[in-house]
């Protein structure tokens, strides 16, 4: 079994004790969490767990390697969220969905106008526009031969730096029958900028600064998780979990 120690950080594989304690610190140590299901992790945890995977298999390995398809899904709905929460000024949550082939990912916050918790929540299935396709139209339309619910979100990527011509883009998605209640395109502008633009159902720009959006989010804990209790929704932060890197 893997254990990590939470303060130190140290990480060991421990035969035959259910209940370590770091050798350094003193302190139990937590037993591996070796699945995402059911976790609600904030944008800061998997746009730094991206940087962690990077710095474990180099650039290269991490951005193009099947193998972590889940873990780069995961950072652009974190950028995205990110966005979101600063755009609207709530703390969104990254869901990553480990069962069923769609959505990808599934982005939550908790709304409390009326008085009690529900959860608002948006399916998102992401598309990265790559280096060596010229025309992001043909992305977007081939994700839109296929049948979604109609509250779904499609979320590209652009990982090419290539200038995009959004009015064009638009008019020929539109051309054709869009399953998706909306459509964005994410993107980085420069380094620390990023930029969110939206061609369905209507036309939207959002920029923002990645280090000044965390910084603002920097009470929002790393990882919730959803309780059922009879009827009624909550959701428990759940303090250090250690979630090794695949
Ligand atoms: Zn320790």
């Amino acid at each position: 079994m893997k254990f990590c120690c939470p303060r130190c950080r140290r990480e060991e594989e421990i035969i035959g004790d259910t209940k370590p304690k770091c050798l350094i610190c003193d302190v139990s140590m937590v037993q591996a969490t070796n699945s995402y299901k059911a976790l609600w992790m904030s944008p800061r945890f998997v746009i730094s767990r991206m940087k962690l995977l990077i710095e474990k298999y180099g650039y290269q390995d991490a951005t193009t390697n099947g193998r972590f398809k889940k873990e780069r899904e995961a950072w652009t709905s974190g950028m995205y969220a990110l966005g979101l929460s600063e755009m609207q000024n709530r703390e969104w949550w990254v869901e990553i969905e480990t069962v069923e082939q769609t959505p990808d990912t599934r982005l939550h916050y908790m709304d409390q106008s009326s008085g009690r918790n529900c959860i608002q929540t948006q399916s998102i299935e992401i598309v990265d526009w790559e280096e060596h396709v010229d025309d992001p139209t043909k992305v977007i339309k081939q994700k839109c031969q296929r049948a979604y619910p109609p509250h779904f979100c499609l979320l590209m990527l652009a990982r090419n730096g290539k200038n995009l011509d959004v009015e064009l883009l638009t008019q020929e998605v539109l051309r054709q029958k869009v399953p998706f209640g909306e459509i964005w395109i994410t993107g980085c502008l420069a380094e620390g900028l990023m930029t969110m633009v939206r061609i369905v159902p209507n036309a939207f720009r959002f920029d923002f600064e990645t280090a000044r959006s965390l910084e603002k989010l920097k009470e929002q804990g790393d990882i919730m998780q959803k309780l059922k209790r009879g009827t009624s929704t909550e959701v428990q932060e759940l303090g250090f979990v250690y979630l090794p890197l695949p």
